[in-house]
């Protein structure tokens, strides 16, 4: 056990988009696995056809590719534990719950839906739960009350039903869990989970204990969602007489909503305008979008970034990290026991960092991205000087586009607060006359326009309030926007000396 070789696995149910909490599962399996020399491994776990979504799978994979989280074994790289989506190993289940079967593990239940239901009607109005346990198999229909010809016959009859779980009586189940510790639970509180049915496929619980052990898991990292389902699997190992491998539990907190409490959902995404998802996701059924880290301008890099921080610190003040520093410096003992809260505000803050530490040039090709969205094309070194101009006011690409739009379309209205408080009768003047000035100025840099302008109103005792607002009024449409010299250098000489033109014109 000593020296068991670190293998984990990242096993999503392709039911539609992987939301970031899920992402952040599949970070610190990756993180944990490296960290340690191991492997990592994808399992796709689709046992639940009636879930299914098509497009999750291949949705999971790009996702995560985009966010540098690699694996050593899936379907998509290969490996020598497949195959590794649970609908292709549906021939290797069976087996398995046989053998819990005849070591009176499990049990055949033939009770229809209708049968169930009618009892858990019957048991609400004693104000009382209805549950498949200890309690009450013994009234039920299955193979523990039938004789062994009535179950020989409706098998043959191809009567529907489900395999059992024979949870036992008055046991008391530890679970060991790396991050909350020792976990105790009494088995009377749980049911007889159904583990395989009738039409060939084991239900989760089953698939997932019979894969981890046949993939050699060493460590399961997972949602604490899963947390409640531990003491069943603890029970199936001892079942199948598999403790002696069991895995390691970590199960991770929480991700939290940004305000109030409870789990981080879509529906606080779409309410705070936040992403949930890594990438947007078009649901194949209604055509309906969500919106996705990728395409509202994060960096897959300060996403990792983010998501790490969000139930795990190095407990020191350093928080930027690369994927590298991650690897190196992350512990199962430093992830945190309560829930994280979403915070977008450091959200965008840490992807400013990164933001800042690019290129021009770098942040121009992801600018261009977002201009051919928006049908814009411009030349590539302009695009690089307005990226260098503008970075240090934004936190995502597309605050590029709203910090500056005005460099790619000349205003056609103007802000009408500015004009009340800051268009003279002498303004118009003022202006063109401040144009005239600018057609000398050679080259037309910021700070050759800097030096020069200032001169010239010093010399003609203009005061910069007099002229300024109203000169960034027809450039920008509004008081918005970087330093005016910038501003005035990065549209032209020409561009800016027009845009003072046609602003007087419509103003007037
Ligand atoms: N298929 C489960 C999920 O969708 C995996 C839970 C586990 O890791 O055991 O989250």
């Amino acid at each position: 056990m000593q020296n068991r070789q670190v293998r984990v696995r990242f096993a999503p149910s392709p039911t539609g988009p992987l939301h970031i909490g899920g992402v952040r599962t599949a970070l610190y399996n990756y993180l944990f696995a490296k960290k340690l020399g191991g492997v990592n491994i994808l399992r796709i776990e689709d046992t639940d056809q009636t879930r299914f979504v098509s497009g999750a799978e291949a949705y999971i994979i790009d996702a995560l590719t985009w966010l540098g989280i690699k694996f050593d074994e899936g379907d998509h790289v290969g490996g020598d534990y497949g195959p590794y989506r649970q609908s292709d190993r549906k021939e290797i289940y069976k087996g398995f719950v046989d053998q819990l079967l005849k070591d009176d593990w499990a049990y055949i239940a033939f009770d229809s839906a209708d049968d169930l239901d009618v009892l858990r009607k019957q048991y609400e109005a004693e104000k009382k739960t209805f549950q498949y346990d200890s309690s009450t198999r013994g009234q039920l229909r299955n193979s523990l009350t039938l004789s062994n010809e009535e179950v020989t016959a409706l098998l043959n009859s191809d009567h529907p039903y489900v395999v059992r779980f024979k949870m036992p009586e008055n046991v008391e189940i530890r679970v060991n869990d790396l991050i909350r510790g020792e976990v105790v639970v009494s088995s009377n509180t749980l049911d007889d989970k159904v583990l395989y049915k009738s039409d060939g496929m084991p239900t989760y619980h089953l698939a997932n204990i019979v894969d981890d052990h046949l993939m050699e898991i060493s460590h399961v990292i997972r949602g604490e969602e899963w947390l409640p389902s531990a003491p069943l699997h603890v029970m199936l190992y001892k079942a199948f007489k598999w403790e002696d491998t069991m895995p390691q539990f970590a199960h991770l907190p929480l991700l939290l909503k940004p305000d109030g409490n409870g789990k981080l959902s879509k529906r606080d995404g779409d309410r705070l305008g936040f992403p949930v998802f890594p990438t947007e996701w078009i649901d194949p059924k209604t055509g309906i979008v969500s919106s996705g880290y990728r395409e509202a301008g994060y960096f897959p890099e300060a996403v990792v970034n983010i998501l790490a921080f969000l139930g795990w610190n190095p407990g020191t003040e350093k928080e930027q990290y690369t994927m590298d520093e991650l690897i190196h410096d992350f512990s199962l003992e430093r992830i945190s026991k309560s829930g994280a809260k979403f915070d977008l505000e450091k959200a965008k803050w840490f992807n400013h960092q990164y933001l800042i530490h690019k290129s021009d040039e770098e942040l121009a090709e992801a600018f261009k991205i977002v201009l051919e969205g928006l049908q814009i094309t411009r030349d590539f070194d302009f695009l690089v000087a307005f990226c260098g101009v503008l970075k240090d006011r934004c936190s995502l690409m597309h605050d590029f586009w709203k910090q500056g739009y005005f460099f790619f379309m000349a205003p056609t209205e103007y802000d009408q607060d500015v004009i009340k408080k800051k268009w003279k009768p002498e303004t118009p003047d003022l202006l063109i006359n401040l144009a005239d000035f600018l057609s000398i100025i050679e080259p037309f840099d910021e700070f050759t326009i800097e030096t020069a302008v200032k001169g010239y109103l010093e010399e003609n005792h203009i005061g910069m309030g007099q002229i300024m607002n109203a000169w960034r009024l027809v450039l920008v449409g509004s008081n918005a926007g970087p330093a005016m010299f910038q501003i005035a250098a990065l549209l032209g000489k020409e561009e800016t000396i027009r845009r003072i033109e046609v602003g007087i014109a419509a103003i007037k």
